[in-house]
């Protein structure tokens, strides 16, 4: 028997796969993201070394005393079953059990990248959804512990101390800490009801100075955006996209809420759907590193998410996996599988129009109350996916900060938020986290996932007491 042992990555962290296009799709090949992309701290970033390994084990007739694995025969459980939705009728329940393979795989140390066949399950769902083929478009995917943890390593692979990234304005603010931390400059990009403005973001680039480093990348969330709930129009998106190929940035498109998309227009195409569309030979595909969650649609206590991309950065987060967590709880990905393996892709459709139509209701019903309550004292745009209303309250001077003006456009929602709504039971996340410099705002997010339609209206009740106090009326 002879096996071949391909070398490990350098020392740089120079990445494996070299992205050469052998096809129609002209694909950016690897060494452009160790020139312009990575950071330091990934490039230092080495494979663990007997994890490097893991893959030949599976070889026929080798004997593997490679790793510290603990014998299966010790583990107490030997079975999982569970019970679950039948996708196109909620009310039935569908009785699964995990296969005793895959559970094997679930109870173990594993690849850190994912089981391998919940990530070619997952392929394949992306290939549908967005048009990509892996076969021969040099991306890939890995499978982390929620899309959280795939955001913040995706952030790592590229940006490091005093790297620039161009952030919406508002933006989520799990992004705003996971950038902080890695000492990021964060530079806002304005947005208005149809999200990301294209027109300011090429101003920011048109006027960059050339005495700074220039952003590495934008951080999107484009459907159902975290806090303002915008979902931003195809038009729109191709601007970016032509501006960062113009400007030479990355796109990181985190899109928890891709599948709670529930507007009446048929829905925008992805970023990483896009850039093949509008790929040619002097703009190639690799530009877009696209983060998709379950916690949605599956459940978000499994904490599965994923970062599909240019092979460089997955490789890159795929190392930064091996030594932060080693892999992603492999349990729940089998459970997943189990679950969608059974319901096969029309299932998963079938599920998802079931989630984003219970999300339409929700929102209805939320805006209902608003409508009664709170016209006329605070303004919002209704969403067409995902679970927020960004509601901007009408405050004057009298009970809030020193900063608020006496003019429905300003007021410090924050103080109002932790002060005056939680007394009246009431509690909204106060806008100021959602921007980068923290700063004083009327703005609220209100999540309307969990509250039935008479706890809208009681919320929506106490919302208007606590603004026309704070109005001093
Ligand atoms: N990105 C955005 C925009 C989010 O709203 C969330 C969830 N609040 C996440 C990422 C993280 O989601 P998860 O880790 O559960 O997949």
């Amino acid at each position: 028997m002879a096996i071949a042992i391909q070398n490990e990555p350098n020392a740089q962290g120079q990445p494996s796969s070299s992205a050469v296009s052998l096809n129609a799709v002209p694909i950016l090949p690897a060494e452009f993201y160790l020139e312009h992309f990575l950071s330091e701290g990934a490039k230092a970033k080495k494979h663990n070394p007997i994890r490097f390994l893991f893959k030949y084990e599976s070889t026929p007739g080798l004997i593997s005393l490679l790793a510290g694995k603990p014998n299966p025969r010790t583990f107490p459980m030997s079975s999982v079953s569970l019970t679950c939705a039948d996708p196109w009728d909620h009310d039935k329940e569908l009785s699964l059990t995990v296969d005793p393979d895959l559970l094997s795989q679930g109870l173990q140390y594993s690849v850190e990248s994912g089981i391998p066949a919940f990530k070619d399950w997952l392929v394949g769902l992306q290939e549908r959804e967005h048009g990509r083929s892996m076969e021969d478009e040099g991306w890939k995917i890995a499978v982390g512990t929620g899309s959280q943890d795939m955001l913040s390593k995706a952030f790592a692979a590229i940006v490091g101390p005093g790297d620039v990234v161009l952030i919406e304005r508002p933006t989520y603010p799990g992004a705003i800490t996971a950038l902080q931390g890695l000492g990021a400059i964060m530079v806002d990009v304005q947005t208005n009801e149809e999200g990301l403005r294209p027109e300011h973001l090429q101003s920011i680039m048109e006027n960059w100075p050339s005495d700074r480093p220039k952003p590495k990348a934008l951080y999107t969330v484009p459907y159902g955006g975290n806090p303002a709930g915008t979902t931003i129009p195809e038009r729109r998106r191709k601007e970016i996209l032509a501006l960062a190929r113009k400007y030479n940035f990355l796109i990181i498109e985190d899109d928890p809420y891709y599948h709670l998309y529930y507007g009446e227009q048929e829905r925008p195409a992805s970023y990483f759907s896009l850039e093949k569309q509008l790929a040619s030979a002097t703009e190639p595909v690799g530009r877009v590193v696209r983060l998709d969650s379950l916690s949605k649609i599956l459940s978000a206590g499994m904490r599965i998410g994923t970062a599909t991309g240019p092979a460089s950065i997955i490789e890159v987060i795929d190392r930064h996996t091996s030594s932060a967590n080693s892999q992603t709880a492999t349990l729940t990905q089998a459970m997943a599988l189990t679950i969608f393996q059974n319901w096969g892709y029309d299932g998963f459709k079938a599920h998802t129009k079931f989630v984003s139509a219970f999300y339409r209701e929700k929102r209805n019903q939320l805006e209902n109350a608003l409508r009664k309550h709170l016209t006329g004292l605070a303004d919002w745009v209704p969403p067409c996916a995902g679970m927020f209303i960004w509601l901007k309250l009408h405050l004057n001077t009298a009970a809030t900060s020193s900063s608020a003006q006496n003019d429905p456009e300003h007021g410090d929602s924050n103080e109002l938020i932790r002060t005056k709504a939680l007394e009246k039971g009431i509690l909204l996340l106060p806008g100021t986290v959602c921007f980068s410099s923290g700063e004083v705002t009327p703005y609220v997010r209100m999540s309307f996932s969990l509250v039935d339609e008479a706890q809208m209206n009681e919320a929506m009740r106490r919302l208007r007491e606590v603004i026309l106090e704070a109005r001093g009326g």
